[in-house]
């Protein structure tokens, strides 16, 4: 059977030499001057390949081949695009636009009309396709329309993925990272209530849900609703133990009075990638929206994905490493092995050791009056003056966000007492200055030792944890002594 071109040429005399050097090699013919009468003829004129210019008026070449390519009716046809300079840049664009081939101008008409004829058998058009492609044809009330729409979707895909691909700067600034992401979500998803959350591969981690409320202040009694409905969609991708939550963006005022059966809508998506949760992205909306019929909701959800699984691979390179990265402390995954070495090997050979944990007063209210920079920057101080006040064998570590512990071996608790008496002072009178912003800081630290009664490094753990919670009761800025 004859093969049907569809040849697109601005230049009349260009189009008459191509038609009849293309016929004459058994083509069948049909020709349009511009883009737009091109896409328009490849519903009724159903060619096995479209041959095209590339600068044209209105809709050129490579607008024409994306629009083919996009547009789920026509993208198996295949595309030639003629060029009349032979740059490399032409080609790569022209590849971009989804064009199978690329070819000089000034190539001999034979040589066309063989790669014409190669073409069409690597990429067969059958006629059940064209017969498809016909009977829409009668459908289409605007070409220009719906040409439009396919160009302005494929901008919107770029822009989307531009602005996503921006957030990778910020993956080791997780509150940035999830102010900016919600800053973006915001700006095209309507909802009143928004969640993000991040899996660990590290199971120790917190697993901890963002909230943006979009200035607004709610109840605490919605905030747990909305945390226990999405963590009971992300427990059914993987075990997760109740989600700690934190509010982003949630300003003092007037408490919004709704509850969770006042919203209309929700969607909640874990992502997940090779079977690994990732994380997930929850919307909760008072107004009536169907979420799945969102138009750009696979592209946003693709954009997620990676966003989502660079910042896994970088949690978990993160969590391979020995040290914090914040600090230059030993990390808590360190801390973990580290305090199981020392229980085991004190039960084995007794001798004494001590441990402490700090945790910085009122840290909240550093970040949320200074910003996060001058909170790290507090945190940095904090980890540099403990490494000042105790002696190279002591094991230093971060153990969570603003905790930090330490291991004394051969130390017990009345000795371990004087240097964490004096990290405790120095921390008080120390000025903390940063891009001209000075303020005062204070610690509270609960202090163990390796007691008899102690099975486990668990027990020895949660002695400090008591002492630590003692301390911030009875005021902070103090160091309070297991069971005393
Ligand atoms: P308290 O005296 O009871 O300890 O009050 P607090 O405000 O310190 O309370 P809490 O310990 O619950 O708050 C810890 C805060 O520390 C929450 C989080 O915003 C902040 N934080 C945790 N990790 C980091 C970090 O790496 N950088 C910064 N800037 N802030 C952090
Ligand atoms: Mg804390
Ligand atoms: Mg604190």
């Amino acid at each position: 059977m004859a093969i049907n071109i569809l040849l697109v040429e601005d230049s009349p005399t260009e189009l008459e030499f191509l038609k009849k050097g293309l016929e004459d090699n058994g083509f069948v013919v049909e020709t349009a001057t511009n883009g737009s009468e091109a896409y328009n003829k490849l519903y009724i004129f159903t060619p096995d390949v479209v041959v095209s210019d590339i600068i044209m008026p209105g809709i050129d070449g490579y607008q024409l081949c994306r629009i083919i390519k996009n547009d789920e009716e026509t993208k198996r046809i295949p595309v030639i695009l003629l060029t009349a300079s032979e740059k490399k840049i032409d080609a790569f664009w022209g590849k971009k636009a989804g064009a199978q081939l690329f070819l000089a101008k000034s190539i001999d008409i034979n040589d066309l009309a063989a790669n014409i004829h190669a073409t069409v058998r690597r990429y067969p058009i059958n006629q059940e396709y064209k017969f498809n492609l016909a009977t829409i044809a009668g459908t289409i009330d605007s070409v220009q329309y719906k040409s439009n729409a396919i160009l302005n979707d494929l901008l919107m895909k770029s822009t989307f993925s531009n602005e996503f691909r921006n957030l990778n700067d910020f993956l080791n600034y997780e509150r940035i990272l999830v102010e900016k992401l919600f800053y973006l979500l915001s700006s095209f998803v309507e909802y009143s209530i928004a969640g993000i959350y991040f899996a660990s591969p590290d199971s120790f981690a917190e697993n901890i849900m963002y909230i943006d409320t979009l200035g607004k202040n709610i109840s605490k009694s919605l905030l747990s609703d909305i945390c226990y409905d999405f963590s009971r969609k992300m427990e059914e991708q993987k075990h997760t133990e109740t989600f700690k939550f934190e509010v982003v963006k949630m300003l003092l005022g007037k408490e919004l009075d709704y509850n969770f059966s006042d919203f209309s809508s929700k969607i909640i998506i874990p992502l997940v990638f090779d079977k690994k949760l990732l994380g997930g992205i929850c919307f909760y909306s008072r107004k009536k929206i169907d979420y799945s019929s969102f138009r750009y909701f696979d592209i946003m959800i693709s954009e997620l994905l990676a966003l989502f699984k660079t910042k896994y691979q970088y949690t978990e390179k993160e969590f391979m490493s020995v040290l914090d990265g914040l600090t230059g402390l030993y990390n808590r995954r360190q801390f973990e092995i580290g305090l199981e070495q020392e229980f085991n090997r004190t039960k084995r050979h007794p001798a004494d050791f001590s441990l402490a944990i700090l945790d910085i007063d009122y840290f909240k209210k550093v970040n949320d009056t200074y910003g996060h920079q001058y909170g790290d920057y507090v945190l940095q101080m904090v980890a540099s003056l403990m490494k000042q006040c105790f002696r190279k064998t002591d094991l230093l570590y971060r153990y969570g966000g603003e905790e930090l512990v330490m291991i004394m071996p051969e130390t017990n608790i009345d000795g371990a007492l004087v240097p964490v008496q004096r990290l405790r002072n120095t921390i008080e009178e120390y000025n903390f200055e940063y891009n001209d912003i000075k303020t005062k800081i204070t610690v509270s630290i609960g202090l163990t030792m390796n007691y008899q009664d102690f099975s486990t490094s668990a027990d020895l753990l949660k002695s400090a944890d008591g002492a630590l919670y003692q301390a911030k009761e009875r005021g902070r800025n103090r160091v309070v002594m297991h069971g005393k």
